[in-house]
């Protein structure tokens, strides 16, 4: 063979990433009425600079629904951009001194030129990048939506201080024991005044539409469902005593969605930031609350509410009235109430929630139990509370009503006697969006003496970062600290005011990225509603599961918001969401020291063992990371083998919702099935084959096959043609069975192999044009240089049109796929003996004829006829002698 027909994927793929790029082949189409569009997007990466197997994995995908996409007439949309604010640029810039603008340029830059040699087809064109001043000119502007909108809003929240570096800290950079990441010092819990987006306003919205999502994981949207958390029942106000036991003016508010066991409560819990602790706690008691209340500022809300640790509380000597059976009952607080959540106040009802019976138990606090299983004796609540359902006991006027009843009926007793009324209430709460850092969007609006929160007016947007500045890392915000920039006019009266100096959550950046793709140039606003509406909602959303909850709901309120503004016209932005599996690596831990040991350590992998200690290592598949020595570099893999490989090995390896275990082996494979379509495609050009023979394969074909002349070889071909076809369109329908798609690929090539060379020039062209086409999507290069080469063009000749991305998806023609002969089991006395090749249409009689003809009876027979003949038309002929 010589040299130069052998498959050399360095040799073609960099340079075909160049064509398509000058012939544009990629590029968004203009919309016509009546086109059918399709909108495939990736979720949008951080810009850290390096890209890793899980985004290769991600965009990979995107890119084969892509192309099919266009393949099958589609016009299509695939873009790319950066979610390029956020904490990491920002540390760069403290510890290297390094521009976090610049920085972040310089990894985009790096990134793209990664992902451009993967042979995305992505139009480049559409491009963004969130930290540029022409994006966040609109993310600015659409948070002044929200806010003439009322659905942007200031208030007191608690934020995490470091108190030596005098600065806010975001939540990763707190370590589990409670310390700064650069100063080490132990973090506070502080009240700023931050800015909230109010998603609760929406909170019926998301959750009810989540089944229109038809194309989304199931557990995607449970996992939003949860996060939203809806509950029915009812707010219950319990008056505070003095200590006499009469009532005061104070009520504490608690909501309950088991109003119906009321009667068992036997205390009252309040958050510790709740807002009448202060004043209702007793001398005696103020010193064990006020260092409860410390340690508890200390804790982070996981810790306050994980199921698995333990509920601390303290009384603070007041009681209150329950407002149902006028007993007395005492007030605590403890760890496990939040005050942001509900009421930030909850009855204790031991008897019927888990939680209040493990922390009653604790505190020796009264059990009582005021709800049976229907048609049993009572609970003995030995092992835990009773939970379910059941019918009322101890609760005066209520007994005897089952617990649905008793529900409605206890709130409306309530209602009518002024102590309680019906509730619905969320888990989920508002959006905090601000944040006292420097890289992110600056919130536009200024602050003045007389006139309030003033919005930056529109045409003076965007409000643009300052680039001078210095980064210490100490005396909060960059932003804060810069006079010049903080220190304007306030728009509405002149006088001096000041600008906000916190900047938003990146989330912010990331609800709407996907609507400026649509119209990525438009200087006047985010988008036009035109554009908009043409290619949205996105057709196929491919991205990690990690984003499940909160840049999906959060999006998805953006989408409403902008809906209800008349800024766009759909109700939600995703229509298909597919969550791909993670990469991961092999895995070497010494189960001693659990140290991780680099494969490249481990000198026999059939015996691995520790390089220092020589002692035996556990060896397992994880998610690549670098703590663990377990990633593979794209760069190496795409050096080694060519892109084609890496893209065949990751679509074929698992199905893309599934974990995916790299192995060099399956890379391997992947790599010398391609050469084989190499070799194939390469040696029919050799022979003079060309894609200009195809021209008459119709004509042929229904000729020949009317006249019942193709050959075996070419009956055999066809059908292996026209199974392909089928079968690869319907992994690609509904959900994407890319692993599925790829090894009919390869059953296809075999069949080519086989039959190829007896097969006429029409019917051989038929495969080879159906094969490259089928694998474009899959193995985009080599799909490219195996077609022009049977088009008999060198790439510098290849023409814009003649691409083979550019041709149409195949159909199957029904009749190849009908054989002409079936085989037939021949068996003698149940067993099986051989088998025939008869015709399809054969009748029973003419199968048992040519049963007793064949050289197989003749042998087990031995002359004699049967006894007994068993016909199964279309499987067997038993014959029992
Ligand atoms: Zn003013």
């Amino acid at each position: 063979m010589s040299e130069s027909s052998r498959y050399h994927p360095q040799a073609i793929e960099a340079s075909w990433q160049q064509q398509w790029q000058e012939q544009g082949l990629h590029a968004t189409p203009a919309l016509q009425p009546g086109d059918d569009a399709f909108y495939a997007l990736s979720m949008f990466p951080y810009p850290s600079g390096n890209l890793h197997m899980g985004h290769v994995r991600n965009y990979v995908i995107t890119d084969v629904v892509a192309r099919v996409a266009r393949l099958r007439g589609k016009r299509v949309l695939h873009p790319m951009g950066w979610d390029a604010f956020g904490l990491p640029a920002e540390n760069a810039a403290i510890e290297r001194g390094v521009d976090p603008g610049a920085w972040t340029d310089q990894n985009i830059a790096a990134m793209r030129q990664q992902l451009n040699q993967l042979g995305l087809s992505i139009d480049w064109d559409r491009e963004l990048a969130t930290c540029h001043s022409d994006y966040y000119r609109w993310t600015q502007w659409l948070f002044l939506q929200f806010l003439e909108a009322g659905l942007a809003y200031q208030k007191d929240a608690t934020v995490n201080w470091d108190p030596v570096d005098q600065t806010v800290l975001a939540n990763e950079q707190v370590d589990s024991e409670g310390r700064s990441w650069r100063s080490g010092a132990l973090v506070e819990k502080r009240k700023l005044r931050q800015w909230f987006l109010k998603i609760t306003a929406y909170a019926d919205q998301l959750l009810d539409d989540l089944p229109k999502l038809e194309g989304w994981p199931e557990r995607v949207r449970t996992m939003q469902a949860n996060w939203i958390g809806r509950s029915t029942g009812a707010e219950l106000s319990f008056p505070v005593v003095d200590a006499d036991g009469h009532d005061t003016a104070e009520r504490i508010t608690v909501f309950t969605t088991r109003p119906d066991t009321i009667y068992g409560a036997s205390y009252v819990v309040l958050a510790p930031e709740h807002p009448l602790v202060a004043r209702l706690t007793t001398e005696e008691q103020a010193i064990h609350v006020e260092a409860f209340c410390d340690l508890v500022s200390r804790q982070s809300e996981q810790e306050r509410t994980a199921d698995d640790k333990p509920k601390r509380g303290v009384p603070i000597g007041a009681r209150v009235r329950n407002p149902a059976n006028g007993e007395l009952i005492p007030l605590w607080i403890a760890d496990y109430v939040l005050a942001e959540y509900g009421t930030g106040a909850v009855m204790g009802v031991p008897a019927h929630d888990q939680r209040d019976f493990v922390f009653a138990r604790q505190y020796e606090l009264p059990v009582r139990q005021v709800i049976i299983p229907e048609g049993s004796d009572e609970h003995a609540y030995e092992g835990g509370a009773w939970t379910e359902a059941g019918v009322l006991i101890h609760s005066g006027r209520f007994d005897g009503l089952a617990s649905g009843e008793a529900k409605a009926a206890i709130t409306a007793a309530a209602e009518v006697e002024g102590w309680g009324r019906a509730k619905v209430q969320f888990r989920l709460r508002d959006w905090l969006i601000s944040r006292q850092r420097y890289w992110g969007c600056p919130i536009p609006v200024i602050h003045c003496d007389s006139c309030g929160v003033v919005p930056v007016p529109v045409e003076q947007l965007p409000v643009e970062l300052p680039r001078d500045v210095a980064f210490s890392g100490k005396g909060g915000s960059p932003l804060a600290q810069l006079e010049s920039w903080w220190q304007v006019a306030c728009p509405c009266c002149g006088a001096p005011a000041r600008r906000e100096t916190d900047t938003m959550d990146t989330f912010m950046c990331s609800s709407w990225y996907f609507l400026r793709y649509s119209d990525s140039h438009n200087t006047a606003l985010p988008f036009s509603r035109e554009a908009v509406d043409s290619w949205l909602p996105v057709d196929q959303y491919v991205g990690g599961i990690e984003h499940a909850i909160l840049h999906l709901l959060y999006s998805r309120f953006f989408t409403k918001v902008l809906r209800d503004r008349g800024l766009l016209g759909f109700d939600e932005p995703f229509q298909r969401l597919l969550t791909q599996g993670m990469v991961q690596g092999i895995t070497y831990k010494n189960p001693h020291s659990g140290k991780y040991i680099a494969p490249a350590d481990v000198t026999d992998p059939t015996d691995p063992r520790d390089p220092v200690t020589g002692e035996v290592l556990e060896v397992f598949y994880e998610k690549m990371s670098k703590s663990k020595y377990n990633g593979v570099d794209p760069a190496v893999v795409i050096d080694k083998y060519g892109a084609d490989t890496a893209r065949m090995f990751i679509l074929f390896k698992a199905p893309p919702e599934k974990d995916l275990e790299w192995d060099d082996a399956d890379v391997e494979g992947q790599f010398r099935f391609l050469q084989r379509i190499w070799r194939l495609v390469d040696g029919a050009a050799e022979r003079g084959l060309s894609l200009a023979d195809g021209a008459g394969t119709a004509a042929i074909v229904a000729g020949a096959l009317a006249d019942g002349e193709l050959s075996g070889d070419e009956q055999e071909l066809r059908r292996a043609v026209h199974t392909a076809i089928t079968e690869i369109s319907d992994d690609l329908d509904g959900d994407y069975q890319f692993n599925t798609a790829v090894s009919e690929l390869m059953k296809l090539s075999n069949a080519m192999a086989a039959h190829l060379e007896a097969s006429r020039p029409a019917l051989a062209c038929e495969a080879l044009r159906t094969l490259l086409i089928l694998l474009a999507p899959f193995a985009p290069h080599l799909a490219e240089e195996l077609w022009q080469k049977l088009g008999g063009r060198s790439q510098a000749e290849a023409l814009a049109g003649s691409s083979v991305h550019l041709q149409s998806w195949p159909s199957a023609d029904p009749a190849a796929l009908v054989r002409s002969t079936v085989p037939l089991v021949i068996q003698i006395k149940g067993k099986v003996r051989g088998s025939l090749e008869v015709p399809a249409d054969a009748d029973k009689a003419t199968l048992e004829q040519l049963a007793l003809a064949s050289d197989i009876a003749t042998k087990w027979l031995e002359g004699k006829p049967p006894s007994r003949v068993i016909v199964v038309p279309g499987k067997l002929v038993n014959l029992v002698p």
